[in-house]
């Protein structure tokens, strides 16, 4: 293996698992993430999420998106009880573990549509150990306009032109609590209002640059300037439409170097220190080259070729995630 892979602390910043049936993660399974394909690449840690699918706007839908959105909390945490991973909740716990040579485990909330109106369901996550929330997914919610809403749910191309006064309260909740914001899937409009209005830096844990490859899911450079302003971090994701635009009648199909190209921009663009990595293995990322946790080396190898270094790629792969974190945690304290 590369030195410099090996000696990097790899950090994937969005992992789906499957739900409700989940096959054991110790084992080779077929998902793209396991705990052996994870040593095999040496993907250090890992942010498994717990995702909540949109459904319907009201008080059961809230209650039954919050049972879940906890369920797979409580589920990620106790991956953790295999021999040699940790669950990591504070970036000191993931300098530990990887120190010591554990796989590190975290998790996260994909859909701030799990708190319905419910700002108590912020201390509760973070209690079980939630390094962030992803405000919305498709479709618009009680936070925030979603960059894909979802006509067959009745959402309208804009409901809160951005951020819902909710919303607003929730993101300062969030700051209180020290639960990251991240603003994957989130209405251009509700991501440059948080911008504005967070008063800790944020993340956008999956998504890509609008320059390369005109998609609703990536940041465009306005979008990135804002991210920058913050002091935010955009984590490049193998999410392959997002990269490369599909030739006609047939699906993306992107690699390793299309990947980079999207560091390389967003580098260029808002400078290395706010630019990261994530996969959405078993979300729909994977691309040739890096189809699965066990060929994260790739990427590493990819960076190396054109020109970054030791301490950058660590940047890349998780100092700059962490730093975020850390003032995120600093602010609550
Ligand atoms: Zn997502």
């Amino acid at each position: 293996m590369n030195d410099i892979h090996a000696k990097t602390l790899v950090l994937d910043t969005h992992i789906d698992i499957r739900w409700p049936e989940t096959p054991d993660w110790t084992q080779e399974t077929r998902q793209l993430v396991d705990l052996p394909k994870m040593r095999q690449g040496q993907m250090s840690a890992a942010i498994f999420i717990a995702y909540v699918p949109q459904g319907r706007r009201d008080a059961t839908g809230h209650a039954q998106a919050a049972a879940r959105a906890e369920a797979m909390l409580r589920h990620i945490q106790a991956r953790a009880a295999a021999p040699g991973t940790r669950f990591c909740a504070t970036p000191d716990a993931l300098e530990a573990c990887f120190a010591a040579g554990d796989t590190a485990v975290l998790s996260a909330v994909e859909n701030g549509y799990a708190m319905g109106h419910d700002l108590t369901r912020i201390a509760a996550w973070r209690e079980l150990g939630a390094v962030y929330l992803t405000l919305t997914h498709d479709g618009h919610n009680e936070i925030s306009d979603s960059a894909r809403p979802k006509a067959n749910l009745g959402d309208a191309p804009a409901e809160h032109g951005g951020l819902s006064a909710f919303g607003e309260t929730a993101i300062a909740e969030m700051n209180r609590q020290g639960l990251m914001v991240d603003v994957s899937h989130v209405a251009k409009s509700g991501m440059l209002r948080a911008a504005a209005i967070s008063r800790t830096p944020f993340v956008a844990t999956h998504t890509a640059c609008v320059a390369l490859c005109p998609h609703p899911r990536g940041l465009d450079d306005e979008q990135l300037d804002a991210l920058r302003a913050c002091g935010g971090v955009a984590q490049i994701t193998a999410v392959p439409a997002f990269l490369k635009a599909a030739p006609p009648n047939g699906a993306s199909q992107a690699d390793v170097a299309d990947l980079v190209d999207h560091i390389d921009y967003a580098v260029r663009r808002i400078g290395l220190d706010h630019v990261g990595i994530s996969s959405d293995f078993d979300g729909g990322g994977a691309v040739a080259g890096w189809a699965n946790a066990a060929q994260c080396e790739a990427i590493t190898l990819e960076l190396i070729k054109r020109g970054y270094g030791a301490r950058e790629i660590g940047l890349l792969w998780s100092g700059n995630f962490i730093r975020v974190w850390r003032q995120v945690l600093r602010f609550s304290a």
